[in-house]
């Protein structure tokens, strides 16, 4: 990889792809314990080839972004819920957890070093933070890795919607993402690599992506894409499905607090059949990458639903959008604890 210099950057203009930074973080696991952790300038791992999560998929990642404030201060949003679901995802794979101070601080870390690549407040781009857990060394059986590496990494990212909030439209998938007692609700490598055939085909067909029904039954809402969903009723209530097989999603818990205490919406976590979409006026899917991405339309067994409508989004889902962002980007006063200075 070429290693990019910040000056030939055009932060107006940035997509959603790797760039080579000057810094990144890497601790690793050796003996039991962790070594003490440290900036590197190597953009290359080098791991064992009998690495598990090579062939096993004992891995585990989280995504998170630096903002900066129109003053120009750089901040992060929850990395502590970052920190505790990658504990979650560690403990489902038997990898060691990584402390949640040690992460906050690592995240700190790499968002210091590689300064300039935080995006200027009125681009609408972020740094977006990869932490990635993987086991490494040789070995061939399955079971769990002895070493592991703990990295974050950083990459400057575009606007999600240049230009506001655009609705699209999505079908419901035959696929599966994961089983009810699966690994659903960890952020795991392996259930991306499956999520790449169903997502492939429905972008042929002309969506943007797929919604998954629940694996028991498929009749209820689980998941938009590597997105939750969220939908508001007709008479304000912010419902958002409850599964054991949902990846629990920072965003959409920040937005189901913000849409009971900001907008003093009803609020409630419950089944969602892909029958009784007539109850809602506006929908979404909702994530770090876009915070919201409203839904326009989905299809399910040939018969298509529209929301509040295919080119326009609803107001309250703008509403939700517009308070996030703003405390994100420090222009809406936050809640306590949600807000973390980098410099
Ligand atoms: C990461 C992810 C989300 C979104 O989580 P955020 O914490 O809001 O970024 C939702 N669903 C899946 C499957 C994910 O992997």
């Amino acid at each position: 990889m070429t290693r990019v210099n910040a000056k030939d950057i055009d932060f107006n203009n940035l997509g959603f792809d790797y760039m080579d930074l000057p810094y990144r973080y890497i601790a690793r696991y050796r003996n039991g314990q962790w070594e003490k952790g440290e900036l590197s300038d190597d953009s290359d791992l080098h791991v064992s080839e009998g690495s598990t999560a090579l062939h096993y998929g004992q891995s585990a990642f989280e995504g998170l972004k630096a903002y900066r404030t129109p003053e120009g201060k750089v901040q992060l949003f929850r990395p502590d819920q970052n920190a505790k679901r990658l504990i979650a995802s560690c403990n489902r794979l038997l990898m060691p957890e990584f402390p949640e101070e040690d992460f906050i601080e690592a995240a700190k870390e790499v968002v210091k070093a590689n300064l300039d690549f935080v995006p200027p407040h009125e681009s609408g781009g972020t740094l977006y933070l990869r932490p990635i857990m993987m086991g490494v060394g040789g070995q061939l059986g399955v079971h769990p890795a002895k070493e592991y590496i703990f990295t974050i990494f950083a990459s400057p990212v575009g606007d999600y919607f240049k230009g506001g909030m655009t609705p699209t439209s999505f079908v419901t998938s035959d696929y599966d993402r994961a089983a009810h007692q699966g690994t659903g609700k960890s952020k795991v490598g392996g259930n991306y690599a499956a999520s790449l055939l169903p997502g492939e085909q429905a972008k042929k067909d002309g969506y943007s992506d797929v919604v998954y029904l629940d694996p028991l039954t498929h009749q209820n809402i689980e998941e938009v894409g590597a997105a939750n969903f969220f939908g508001i009723t007709k008479d304000n209530e912010f419902k958002t499905p409850l599964s054991p097989s949902i990846l629990p999603s920072i965003t959409k818990y920040s937005l189901l607090w913000l849409a009971e205490h900001r907008l003093g919406l009803k609020v409630s976590e419950c089944d969602i059949p892909v029958d009784d979409l007539d109850q809602f006026k506006e929908a979404g899917a909702c994530g770090t990458a876009a915070v919201i991405s409203p839904i326009g339309s989905l299809t399910h067994h040939d018969k298509k639903h529209v929301f509040y409508s295919e080119t326009e989004v609803g107001p309250l889902t703008t509403q939700l959008f517009d308070t996030l962002k703003g405390i994100q980007f420090g222009t809406v006063e936050a809640p306590e604890g949600w807000i973390v200075p980098v410099d």
